[in-house]
Formats: C-alpha cells, structure tokens, sequence
C-alpha cells in the first residue's frame, strides 16, 4: 500500500489543477486517469466541437462570399482535413496536460481505472493507495435513452463522433440540446442532410421560448430539419438507412444514413466502489456534495461534471477553485455564490447568465426587461450577421441584472460585461453609464439598460 497525502481520480478539468496546487504545497499527490489525460473538455467536448464549429462557420462564410463581395467558386469540404484540423488542436491540449503531470515534482501519475477500497484507499490497476483526502473528478459520459430498436442499430455519441472523417449523407441527430444542435449545425454546414428529433415540445427547452424559437428559426433556415414533439419513438434498420418513426401513428418517419444519440449525459460513478467508501449518490448517480464539495464522507471531494452541480468546463474549474481556496487560502467560497452562465456554440452562439425570463416570472419578484434585435447593432449588421437578439431583465426594486440571453454575434464574449456587473452586485445604472468601444456588440448593452420597460404580466408589469 503506497500512502499519499492527496489522491485525485480523473483528469478532467478540476483535478490537474489541484494536483499542481498541491504538489506546488509539497504535498505527495497520486493523481489516476483511465482514459485520455485532460478528459472530456479537450478530447470529446468543448475543444474538438469548437474546433469543428470554427471549420464550419468558415465554410458558411465562404459560401456566403458574394453577400461580402467574392466568390470562393464551389465549396466543398475534405472532411478527412477537417478531423486533422481537429485532432491536431485536441492532440496539443491532451499532450499538454499529460505532460505537465508527468514532470509535476511530488506527483505521481497512474494509468488505471480507480475504485475505492475503503473510505481511505483506492485501488489503482495492481496497487492500492491510501490518504485522507481524496478527490473525485470523474466527469460524466453519454447517456443511452431507452428507446425501442437503439440496440440494433449503430449509432453514434459525442466521443464517437469524434472519429468521423467523412460526410454523412443524412445524421440523425436525436436530441435537440446542446450537443445536439451544436453537432447538426456543423454538418449541415459541412454538407450532409440533417434532421433533428426533439422528444419535447421546443428545442433547448430549459430556454426562454422566444430563444427556442429564433434557434429553431435559424437551423430551419440552413436547411435543417427539426422535428418536436417526437412522440412513440422506434428506431430500425432498413437496407443501409437508419429509420426514426417519430409519431405514436407510426406514419411520420425520417430516414438516414446515421444516427447520433445526444440525449443528456450521466455520471461516471457506477463503477467507482462509491459504496465501500460509504459515499452516497442521489437517485440520478450524482455524487451528494455540500456547498463546498464535501461528500458525505469526511476527507473526500467531489468535483465537475460528477456532483450535478454545473455540467460545464467553467463550473468544474470554478469547483476547484472553491475546493483550493477553501482547503489552503483560509478562504470561505461556496458554491452558492457562482452565478449561472453557459453558451451554446451554434452560429450565431446563445450566451445565458443568470436567470431567464421565465425564472424571472416564477420569482414574482417585480422586474424590468430591455429586448434589442440583433439587426440593430451595428456592428452585426456591418458583419452580415444579424440574426437573434440580446435580452436583459432587471429586479425594479434592488436595480440589479438578475440575467440575460443573448442569441447573437460575440455574444458569447459581450455577455461578461453583465456577468461581471453581477458578481460586483452593482446596479444595471453603472453598466448604463459605462462607455463601451464603437463598434462593438458589447456597446448596445449600455443602450439597452437605458430602454428598459416593466416586465408585461409581472409583478412590475
Ligand atoms: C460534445 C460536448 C461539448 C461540450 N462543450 C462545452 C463547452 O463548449 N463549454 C463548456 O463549458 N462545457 C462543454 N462541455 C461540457 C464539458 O466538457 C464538461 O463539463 C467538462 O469536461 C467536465 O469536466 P470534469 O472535470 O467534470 O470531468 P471530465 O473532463 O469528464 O474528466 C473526467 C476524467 O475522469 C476519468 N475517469 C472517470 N472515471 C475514472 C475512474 N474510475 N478511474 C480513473 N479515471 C476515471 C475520465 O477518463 C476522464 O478523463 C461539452 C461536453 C460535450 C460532451
């Protein structure tokens, strides 16, 4: 038995850091990866899918050449070039952080799939290693819906897919997420067929529906094909197709040559001996974790993807922050305090702080709403691309941004302005009186705050 004084389980976006952190203490720190150093973000999340959307958004643009005065004749697209492209900017991250833990001085890397001992040990291949302080940074894969036919047909997740170096000639794409819309996006730009099958009512659902609608809006402008509502689902294989009934008739088919299943994501935490360990689970396999990240068990962590705290790199970087701060700073940082903010990186992105406007409505609190199309931002329309809108919700009686949406052009970089109004808990009049660069998309922000009107139907409205 090989005693450390931190153990860290996975790779992923919260365990390297804290490994450096540590070891830069002079702590002897075990740090166990079973699959590929860096983990979902730089090898099947947001790094290759990024990647991906910046090929795409290129070959959009050069088929819209003569909108911006040229010609790039017929494009056409190699994917096998693409996927290089991508595996070379994946390849650098994932060496990256291999690397920078294999010359980590007090580090110990290990190549083994972990499971827990006891509430002190965790076996690693052939060893077993002891602490009391152990972290579990062990992220999330691919969930399998339970949907008749899926098991006799192939079909394709966000790790597969990250194989594919040709065109699909019609993808499937069941699940109208994230992931799912990110990926149609892509290919339908790339070239192939694409349709989108949605069990529920609207795309992104966890959305306002005025966002829903302008990105149904805009995927149904490029072509794709969005079905909702997809009710009695049965997949089968006929000849080379993948065939999707998608109505309890059964008269509503779609037809393709693959499928992609990106229908949620679910922990990595059942083959983990979370039991030996006395470490308790919620019913959906999320580790139960304090607002520190404390389990149940004193002297283990758990952070990211796997304690259903976030779900995104941000929030699973941000959990070690608050974990380091906490355990060597003397700090008190809670997981409370963060602010909820994402994107998703259709073209153009949708950036989410806080809360929606239907979270805003359940509140009941009063509020104040400011709505701008993107076609009445310059800098958008001096791009060519003002599709979406930016919206802003006030509280009437503290003057603080309670959250915003923008679907838009930079709006995944614009939005921080906001973020950061709001961890400073300023009121929106500070963000109204700063002046912002020309011409930027971030500038109408400012303009907005200034046109802000009662929330119709709200306590203010
Ligand atoms: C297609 C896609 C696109 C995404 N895009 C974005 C985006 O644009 N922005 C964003 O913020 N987020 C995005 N995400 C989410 C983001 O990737 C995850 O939230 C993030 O990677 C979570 O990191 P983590 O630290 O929780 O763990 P992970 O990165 O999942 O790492 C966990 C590591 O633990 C290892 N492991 C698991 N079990 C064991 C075990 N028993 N023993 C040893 N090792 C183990 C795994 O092999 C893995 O390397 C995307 C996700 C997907 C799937």
């Amino acid at each position: 038995m090989t005693a450390y004084d931190a153990i860290i389980i996975g790779t992923g976006q919260a365990g390297p850091p804290l490994a450096r952190r540590m070891a830069g203490l002079g702590m002897r720190v075990a740090i166990i990866e079973r699959g590929r150093f860096g983990g979902t973000c730089i090898n099947t999340g947001c790094t290759p899918t990024k990647t991906l959307v910046a090929s795409a958004y290129a070959v959009h643009v050069a088929r819209r050449g003569a909108d911006f005065g040229f010609s790039a004749g017929d494009v056409t697209v190699d994917m096998k070039r693409v996927k290089a492209r991508k595996d070379h900017v994946v390849g650098l991250s994932n060496r990256g952080v291999e690397r920078s833990l294999r010359n980590l001085e007090n580090c110990r890397v290990y190549e083994a799939h972990a499971r827990f001992v006891s509430p002190h040990e965790v076996q690693a291949g052939g060893e077993v290693l002891t602490s009391d302080r152990i972290f579990i940074n062990v992220g999330a894969r691919a969930k399998t819906p339970d949907i008749p036919g899926l098991d006799q047909v192939d079909y394709l997740n966000n790790s597969s897919m990250m194989d594919v170096d040709f065109l699909p000639r019609h993808l499937l794409v069941l699940g109208g997420s994230y992931i799912g819309l990110e990926f149609g996006q892509m290919y339908r730009r790339f070239g192939s067929e694409v349709s989108i099958v949605e069990l529920g009512p609207r795309l992104v659902s966890r959305e306002d529906e005025d966002v829903s609608a302008a990105i149904t809006d805009i995927l149904v402008r490029e072509g794709i094909t969005v079905v909702r509502s997809a009710n009695c689902l049965h997949i089968n294989k006929q000849g080379d197709d993948i065939v999707m009934t998608v109505d309890c008739g059964g008269t509503s088919e779609l037809r393709g040559s693959h499928l992609l299943v990106a229908a949620g994501r679910r922990p990595n935490t059942d083959d983990l001996g979370l039991d030996r360990a006395g470490v308790k689970r919620d019913e959906r396999g999320y580790i139960v974790v304090d607002d520190e990240l404390r389990t149940s068990v004193p002297g283990i962590w758990a952070l990211g993807d796997c304690n259903g705290k976030g779900g995104f790199t941000h929030t699973s970087w941000n959990d070690y922050e608050i974990v380091a701060a906490n355990l060597f700073d003397g700090e008190s940082r809670r997981v409370s305090d963060r602010i909820p903010a994402y994107a998703l990186y259709i073209d153009p992105p949708l950036a989410r702080v806080g809360m929606s406007e239907a979270d805003v409505r359940k509140s009941g609190r009063p509020a104040l709403i400011g709505k701008l199309a993107m076609e009445d931002v310059s800098r958008a329309f001096e791009k060519g691309e003002t599709e979406g809108f930016m919206k802003i919700l006030v509280d009437a009686e503290t003057k603080e941004i309670l959250g915003a949406s923008f679907l838009g052009t930079s709006s995944d970089e614009a939005v921080h302005c906001v973020l950061d109004t709001m961890y400073a808990r300023a009121p929106y009049t500070l963000l109204k009186r700063a002046m912002h660069i020309h011409p930027t998309v971030a500038e109408f922000i400012p303009t907005m705050l200034g046109d802000l009107v009662p929330l119709p139907n709200s306590a203010a409205g």
